[in-house]
């Protein structure tokens, strides 16, 4: 089996390179071609040595993932449905906005955590994607926009690991796929633009400040134990206490001097004034210097659960601006098109076992392209 030079960062495809007898400027050389140019194929990359372009066919390879599906929105919101094998499928999601333009990934196929409110969560746990896995969304992303743009300029300029998963239960694939994204010779993005997402794996969120401090956001979804327990499980091994002091302890190596909260509004459950006194009182207690983005929840149709009223969802952000807490309301982005984490892969989820069959036997996957809806716009001027 040749290797997938994807799984690498720089560091690792130096090393890969001194086993083949190539100094280590040819890793740099090749991971550019890779990463900065989006080449899979040796034969075009015509600065490379000779000898290293015609031996790397035989040991290694460029591979990203298969496309199963997209769907664009109107708003410009793009998502992919990504085959990672085994009937599993990731989502990554293009968020272009006026200033910035974000790619939200995945870092598990399923995820353990469970949160209740997660379409993800619901679809339980496959596996730990690879470094490649994770990069190759990003990988495809840059370069299918860049073409379809027409531009050699980098097009996304932040990254969030806040896809399919919880990103710090696969640290060992995550760290190598955040350092490629840092790394001036491969995205060039600076730490405070890729953003690592966490349910509160706390013992992990240090070893992150010590290994690739990036920015650090908390799905945090409720303001005190009992309630935090019934939505986000994790919360029973590391409860608020601990993952408030952890923060506390992320932020000196943190690019940003905050973290940001998420929280998900849900109607009746954790959105009256009372919830939002209890979180003022929960990040003063701790001190943790802090935004909050309250997020209105997507529905989707196994959850019991429904968005809360966008009134409410404004007293709520009222209330802790009153109290000097920063606080926003994350726009709605790709309402046409399932954006929620995980909805498009549980639709899609039997038929990515058909295209498995499909596959065996040869047959055209793209049966199961999924429609983009009416009224779609291109991301191509
Ligand atoms: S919200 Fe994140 S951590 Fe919770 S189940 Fe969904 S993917 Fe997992």
């Amino acid at each position: 089996m040749t290797a997938n030079l994807l799984d690498f960062d720089l560091e690792g495809l130096a090393a890969f390179c001194e086993r083949l007898g190539h100094q280590r400027f040819r890793a740099v050389q090749l991971f550019r071609w890779i990463h900065q140019r989006g080449v899979a194929r040796f034969e075009e990359m015509t600065d490379l040595a000779r000898d290293l372009r015609e031996r790397l066919p035989s040991v290694a390879r460029v591979q990203g993932l298969p496309v199963l599906a997209e769907q664009a929105s109107a708003d410009g919101t793009i998502k992919w449905l990504f085959d990672v094998g085994d009937g599993n499928a990731v989502e990554a999601v293009y968020i272009p906005e006026d200033d910035r333009a974000t790619l939200c990934v995945s870092s598990q196929a399923g995820c353990a955590v469970g949160c209740r409110f997660c379409s993800t969560g619901h679809q339980g746990f496959s596996r730990h994607l690879t470094t490649g896995e994770i990069l190759a969304q990003l990988w495809y992303a840059e370069h299918e926009l860049r073409r379809r743009l027409q531009t050699r300029e980098r097009v996304i300029s932040n990254v969030v690991m806040m896809g399919m998963g919880e990103p710090l239960q696969n640290y060992a694939a995550l760290i190598p796929a955040l350092r490629v994204m840092l790394d001036d010779h491969g995205y060039g993005l600076s730490r405070r633009r890729v953003t690592v997402s966490t349910s509160g794996v706390v013992p992990m969120m240090q070893r992150l400040a010590q290994d690739c401090p990036v920015a650090l956001a908390v799905s945090l979804h409720a303001p005190d134990d009992a309630l935090r327990d019934r939505l986000v499980p994790l919360n029973r091994k590391y409860p608020l206490h601990e993952l408030m002091q952890a923060c506390r302890r992320y932020l000196p190596a943190a690019p940003r001097d905050f973290v940001t909260f998420e929280y998900c509004m849900l109607d009746g459950i954790n959105d009256t004034l009372t919830h939002a006194d209890a979180l003022v009182a929960l990040v003063r207690e701790h001190g943790v210097p802090c935004k909050i983005n309250l997020i209105p929840f997507n529905p989707f149709p196994a959850s019991g659960l429904r968005r809360s009223p966008r009134l409410a969802v404004k007293a709520f952000a009222d209330r802790l601006n009153a109290a000097g807490i920063v606080t926003t309301i994350r726009k709605t982005r790709g309402d046409d098109i399932d954006a929620a984490c995980g909805q498009l892969a549980g639709d899609v989820q039997d038929r990515t076992r058909v295209v498995q069959r499909l596959a065996r036997r040869g047959e055209d996957l793209a049966v199961v392209r999924v429609q983009r809806p009416q009224g779609a716009r291109e991301v191509a001027p």
